[in-house]
């Protein structure tokens, strides 16, 4: 290379990304009053970056050499009317600069707009993971310094308006490590210049924050000195000395007065970890502060949980409950990020999945570990004992604060809309605390009005003789609450759980019991109502014997489409309906399967192939049914009729038709034959054709 490439430092310019420019000309041209939260967006990527690098130490000591104290430093200039965070933090190198500021954009980007647009706060910025534009809320120009172990020191500059620069810093300070931001601050934010400013809002926003943040703080002292102790090198911490000439004029003989002006450094932070605390000693409202430091929320934590193990293994842990979930909860793209593993204080790690299972990803918090060793790799995180007994323990804790929340009726509907496809994933995944989990469900349900109920709840309601837990899934609770499925359930009394979510159908089908009581589907075979008297039954069995022979037609006529016809124990008003096996998909999940684009074709042909229609023999059409197949087997009318009564029944059972025209078609036909239309006034041949079979048959029936 030759010198005078390394000398000059090439300025190389940049185009913000697309989404990154909107986003920044929105900060900039938006009235937003809450603009002091640019700090702590700042200082918190500065512990970010702390952590980084203290990480990497663990396993190589050198990696600190360069720069071995670890802190944050506020430099006021109200000369240049600037504003500099200092962090002697991990760094970034060229291509981490040019990345992380500017030309990739996050994913929380586009949604943060969005959120903005919304009329969201522009606080809730850090949670999108764009924080460090929020500079732009105060500053005019933004430059930023930075040195990483693997690369040079450089220098990122923008004005917003669409670019920023690179260039490698060639003749400023070396930082040793880490990075400088220095915020050219705009006429109307001189304010956090001012350090009583600066200090309140260290205290209200990063009072967590485990390094020390120090403030350049200037002090001026006047003192009274003789003139020979005037040439006396004066002694000051570190800054400036600044004689005042005035003085000097008034008082000529041997004392004079002069204003001294030193800097020095305050630390502006206490530091000592909230969770090493006593839990009775700290407030409500420094929990919410602490919470708001750990997650970026701009709201409260809806609970917490706050607590040390001891004995064998001792750990230290809070854990947080947010109120709302956040915008990415099942991003599978994106790790979560919520808790943080410390190691005797020092932060280890917050991607740590052994710590916490996915299911209870949106629980916020911290766990300071006793036992685990500094050194810790990722590797040895994925196999340890002490580890495993951490997330016992988490997980117990966090279904404790559900069942704390679940105590306020108000926090818990708020909790439950937020989380509770989480429970549920939770039940299907974790079998050891499955029945703890399915305590926090709730359901809407034929007996439950506009409230929810809870399946402990439901039990105390079940009726005498009542020896099952019934349920019904669908897509909403109005396609499901006058189901046909339901009908003799309501009338003997027993009520049913709406199960209107997706991802009920996969928790319920791992739940399978509650408190010793089966949970039985109201739409797949396997429901029996056996408690009639001894008469009743009779009679019933007499009424399936009469109905048998048509049961049989009908089977023969439907083909593959059902694996068979049986006369329904679950009706009382509708015809028919169509179930599924008590194993296989039901109605809903093969809906749901269906909008899986990635779906397995295998699995759902063997799943949802298990079809059976029911029929029920107090209804007037199938009466007229019967009488009819039994006169002739072969009445082509009859036909007609099974084939629009079982597309009926897939409608009201919840699934979809494969081909909707062959339905339409059999219902225009019966309207023509209601409105006494003759078929043969040339409108057939515009009709398709029903279905293999029917084509060819009425295709015979022309050649006759
Ligand atoms: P987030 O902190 O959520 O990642 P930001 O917009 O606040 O989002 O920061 C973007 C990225 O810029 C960070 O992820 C980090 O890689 C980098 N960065 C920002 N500030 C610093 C810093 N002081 N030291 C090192 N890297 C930083
Ligand atoms: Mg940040």
């Amino acid at each position: 290379m030759a010198m005078a490439d390394v000398q000059m430092g090439e300025v190389e310019t940049f185009a913000f990304q697309a989404e990154i420019n909107q986003l920044l000309s929105l900060i900039i041209n938006t009235f937003y009053s809450n603009k002091e939260i640019f700090l702590r967006e700042l200082i918190s990527n500065a512990s970010d970056a702390l952590d980084k690098i203290r990480f990497e130490s663990l396993t190589d000591k050198t990696k600190l050499d360069a720069k071995p104290e670890l802190f944050i430093r506020l430099v006021p200039d109200k000369t240049n009317k600037t504003l500099s965070i200092i962090d002697s933090g991990i760094g970034m190198t060229k291509a981490d600069l040019v990345n992380n500021l500017g030309t990739i954009a996050r994913s929380g980007t586009k949604e943060f707009m969005e959120a903005l647009q919304a009329g969201a706060d522009v606080s809730m910025i850090g949670q999108f993971g764009v924080g460090f534009y929020s500079a732009y809320l105060v500053a005019e120009k933004v430059i930023v310094t930075t040195k990483h172990n693997d690369d040079e020191q450089y220098i990122w500059e923008s004005q917003a308006g669409g670019s920023f620069t690179v260039t490698r810093d060639v003749n400023g300070e070396p930082l040793g490590r880490g990075t400088k931001i220095t915020l050219f601050l705009k006429e109307d934010q001189l304010e956090y210049l001012e350090e009583r400013r600066i200090k309140d809002l260290v205290r209200k926003h990063s009072e967590f924050i485990s390094y020390p943040i120090y403030l350049w703080t200037e002090k001026t002292t006047e003192k009274e000195i003789s003139d020979d102790e005037d040439d006396e090198p004066k002694k000051v911490e570190e800054g400036d000395v600044e004689e005042v000439d005035e003085e000097k004029e008034k008082d000529s003989k041997k004392k004079k007065k002069i204003k001294e002006v030193s800097h020095e450094w305050q630390l502006i932070n206490k530091q000592k970890p909230i969770w090493l605390r006593k839990p009775e000693e700290i407030t409500k409202e420094e929990y919410a502060s602490f919470y708001k430091s750990l997650t970026n929320d701009w709201e409260d934590h809806l609970a917490v949980k706050h607590f040390s193990v001891e004995g064998q293994l001792e750990f230290k842990a809070i854990l947080f409950v947010p109120r709302r979930a956040p915008f990415d909860l099942f991003d599978t793209r994106k790790k979560m990020n919520n808790m943080k593993l410390y190691v005797r204080r020092v932060f280890i790690t917050d991607n740590c999945e052994e710590l916490i299972p996915e299911y209870l990803g949106f629980v916020k918090g911290v766990v300071d570990s006793d036992d685990l060793p500094l050194n810790i790799s990722r590797e040895m995180l994925q196999q340890n004992k002490i580890l495993k007994v951490i997330r016992k323990n988490l997980v117990k804790k966090c279904i404790e604060m559900f069942n704390e929340i679940a105590e306020n009726k108000e926090d818990y509907n708020r909790f439950y809309d937020a989380f509770s496809k989480n429970l549920k994933l939770g039940i299907h995944e974790d079998s050891q605390n499955r029945a703890k989990l399915a305590d926090l469900l709730r359901y809407h349900s034929t007996k439950s009005g506009d409230e929810m109920t809870s399946l402990k709840d439901y039990v105390t309601r079940m009726k005498e003789g009542q020896k099952e837990i019934y349920y019904i899934t669908g897509e909403s609770k109005k396609a499901v609450e006058n189901s046909p499925f339901l009908e003799r359930l309501k009338k003997k009394g027993y009520e049913v759980l709406f199960m209107v979510d997706a991802i009920d159908e996969y928790a319920v089908g791992q739940l399978k019991e509650y408190d010793g009581k089966k949970m039985v589907s109201a739409t797949k075979e396997g429901l029996k109502l056996d408690d009639d008297s001894e008469e009743e039954k009779k009679k019933k069995e007499e009424k399936k014997k009469s109905f048998e022979e048509l049961c049989k037609v009908m089977k023969e006529m439907l083909g593959d489409k059902v694996e068979k016809v049986v006369v329904s124990d679950r009706i009382v008003e509708s015809p028919c309906c169509v179930v599924t096996g008590e194993y296989g998909w039901s109605a809903n999940m093969e809906r749901i399967m269906k909008a899986q684009a990635l779906r397995d074709n295998n699995m759902s042909g063997y799943m949802s192939s298990k079809k059976t229609m029911e029929i029920n023999p107090d209804n007037g059409i199938m009466e007229e049914l019967r009488k009819r197949a039994e006169a002739d087997k072969n009445d082509k009318s009859v036909k007609d009729l099974v084939l629009l009564l079982f597309e009926t029944a897939l409608l009201t059972s919840g699934f979809s038709l494969d081909d909707p025209n062959i339905f339409a078609a059999r219902i225009h036909r019966m309207l023509k034959l209601g409105l006494s239309i003759d078929e043969d006034t040339g409108v057939d041949e515009e009709m398709p054709a029903l279905d293999d079979e029917d084509a060819e048959e009425s295709k015979m029936e022309e050649v006759d």
